[in-house]
């Protein structure tokens, strides 16, 4: 095997870096940047644009009124005939304002690694500085081997990108690759596929009448509901690449009325398109089948994204990861993931896409938080590596 030292990042020039990069890491951690916290999103985003112009990016704000403000950097690389590539992360985080007071950025010793805790360390303040950094040492090395970087930091994936997404499928559509910095679980992890997740709800239309004098009259919807309840719990695990659940119910307002109207909601996931149609038919078919005479059944809402699915062309992309890890003496393994990203959102317009690039650690959206310190300057080399591979071979 050739020996890349020197034509690619190693982890001790990343190494280096760490007293800057955790500088920077505190920083941000310590800003309350929940999705609704607007003025600490956008403090981030500043702090984040100072650095970017500091490493010689171009950056532009892309101003929002009710959610923060979405952070552009682009770098011209000297490689006028490679590929354009897009790195995607976001600034928001789900903790409420004041939580960074509560538990500021810590170092400590987690199962005898050293770990940094903090609001959004995980999920994905580290990760932001991962794609930073990695675009940094690849700049200042001369080996920026791209035609075109863009960095998009938006405000607002926690609830599902509703300022953003426009955007973040704009710069993709003009992108060779996407690049997502979302958290890998581990030192060796990335995430090659996401479920799309989708709301829907079935509503009951009955009869009303009188409940003591003549109930007889009446189409008792919360009845017919119960039985499609069951049914349509009933659909969980039987269509391949999915799942359902029902998770709130609604019926009745008046004790002594036979009701007219109840309704459910249910969470459904799918893997594929193909899985989505599946499951939507089956559901179809479930509200098609009263049991009372009388009450109508209507389905209604749909999936909220599209899934990231593992495609011929995004398979491309988890090939140059593991012969990145490779080089570094890791082996990769990708992995698919339950809930859904701006991965989602990339691959949906057609550019190849991979996820999970960020920090190793776990806990997300949960105050035990954390990130494993000693994988930063592997994670930061790994994706140097790629946006190199990237960069040499086309997506
Ligand atoms: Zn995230």
């Amino acid at each position: 095997m050739t020996n890349h030292r020197g034509r690619f990042i190693a982890p001790e020039q990343a190494e280096r870096l760490m007293d800057q990069y955790l500088d920077d890491l505190q920083a941000i951690v310590n800003i309350d940047s929940g999705t609704y916290t607007k003025s600490g999103v956008d403090r981030v985003a500043a702090y984040l644009q100072e650095r970017f112009q500091a490493f010689g990016f171009a950056t532009r704000l892309e101003r929002q009124e009710q959610y923060g403000d979405h952070l552009v950097a682009t770098h011209s690389g000297n490689a006028p005939d490679g590929p354009r590539i897009l790195l995607v992360g976001h600034i928001d985080t789900v903790f409420p304002d004041g939580e960074a007071a509560r538990r500021p950025f810590t170092i400590t010793r987690r199962e005898g690694q050293r770990a940094a805790l903090g609001p959004g360390v995980l999920d994905m303040k580290s990760g932001l500085l991962i794609g930073m950094y990695a675009l940094h040492l690849l700049i200042a090395s001369q080996q920026a081997n791209y035609r075109e970087v863009t960095f998009v930091c938006n405000s607002d994936e926690e609830i599902g990108s509703p300022s953003s997404r426009e955007l973040i499928q704009a710069l993709a559509r003009q992108s060779d690759a996407a690049l997502v910095l979302e958290p890998g679980r581990a030192l060796d992890t990335v995430v090659s596929s996401r479920r799309a997740s989708g709301q829907y709800r079935v509503a009951v239309r009955g009869l009303s009448a009188h409940a003591g004098v003549e109930p007889q009259k009446g189409r008792n919807a919360i009845l017919e509901l119960s039985y499609q309840v069951q049914k349509m719990q009933a659909l969980n695990g039987t269509v391949p690449g999915t799942s359902l659940s029902v998770s709130i119910i609604h019926g009745g307002d008046r004790v002594n009325v036979v009701p007219d109207y109840a309704y459910f909601d249910m969470d459904a996931r799918a893997n594929s398109k193909a899985a989505i149609q599946a499951i939507e038919a089956a559901m179809q078919r479930v509200v098609s089948q009263p049991m009372l005479d009388g009450t109508q059944i209507t389905l209604s809402g749909g999936m909220l994204s599209a899934p990231f699915e593992r495609s011929q062309q995004n398979e491309a992309l988890v090939g140059l990861v593991k012969e990145a890890g490779r080089d570094l003496g890791i082996k990769i393994q990708d992995v698919g993931s339950g809930g859904a990203s701006d991965a989602n959102n990339t691959s949906a317009v057609g550019t190849p896409t991979l996820d999970g690039l960020g920090a190793g650690g776990g806990l997300a959206h949960n105050p035990d938080e954390y990130i494993e310190l000693d994988y930063l300057p592997t994670r930061i080399a790994l994706l140097a590596g790629l946006v190199q591979r990237i960069g040499v071979k086309g997506a």
